[in-house]
């Protein structure tokens, strides 16, 4: 398969999961993650016409952000250390993993520079993994009351890992936690935030997000597969 048949079968794919979510209009809107792929191979995903790329580090997204056309919406998908905040802050269309105050303090000083706002999605941890980074679901409004008022940050939505489980259908509970996060937060209307995004689902489980109401996935294996020749 090619990356051009890889991405036609996971729009497919899209297309079906979303006439079972809770909004079976709503876009899904396609992030593919591009780490450990070079400009080369990514060319071959714009070419395709789609020009969102999610990459976890930031060194990486600043040598591709040299090589790629400046058409390309770069999202930083991964922790954000808050010392790296000036390498990106004008060069990301989003961030998905604001987790700190001390992180959104950093990227409102930044952007001061430039009279900039970043539109930041807040990363929840709603299984509780002391591995992975992002808040727990109790603590998300308070901080999002605090960042969102922060100048030069844009809380646009939420964005969740989903653990790593053989069975794939257990992290449907946590999809279904998350999505009803994402729609009490928006209807509280908090100011200076715009609940948009729910980010959630990778090349494992995007089927399973995009049916309990995800609207943004991120996607790397399964658009860089090829067939084995064996
Ligand atoms: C790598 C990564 C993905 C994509 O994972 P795949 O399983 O390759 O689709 C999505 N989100 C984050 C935060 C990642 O680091």
């Amino acid at each position: 398969m090619s990356i051009a048949e890889n991405l036609a079968q996971i729009k497919q794919n899209i297309a079906e999961a979303k006439t079972k979510s809770p909004n079976p209009t709503e876009e899904v809107t396609l992030v593919v993650v591009s780490k450990m792929h070079e400009a080369n191979e990514l060319q071959e995903v714009l070419d395709c016409g789609e020009y969102i790329l999610g990459e976890n580090r930031v060194q990486e997204m600043l040598e591709k952000y040299e090589k790629l056309p400046k058409e390309v919406k770069w999202h930083l998908i991964g922790h954000l250390q808050t010392n790296k905040v000036k390498y990106i802050y004008d060069k990301i269309e989003l961030l998905h993993s604001l987790d700190s105050v001390s992180l959104a303090e950093e990227i409102s000083k930044q952007m001061s520079k430039i009279g900039g706002t970043m539109p930041c999605l807040v990363q929840v941890n709603v299984a509780g993994e002391e591995q992975k980074s992002g808040l727990k679901v109790e603590e998300a409004e308070d901080f999002i009351l605090k960042a969102s008022q922060l100048p030069g940050i844009k809380i646009m939505g939420l964005m969740h890992i989903a653990p790593n489980y053989a069975d794939k259908e257990m992290v449907r509970p946590l999809f279904k936690q998350m999505y009803e996060l994402f729609i009490s937060l928006k209807a509280k209307n908090i100011p200076n935030t715009q609940m948009r995004y729910l980010s959630m689902g990778m090349s494992g489980d995007y089927e399973i997000a995009v049916e309990e109401g995800s609207n943004m996935v991120r996607i790397g294996s399964a658009v860089f597969k090829t067939a084995s020749p064996f």
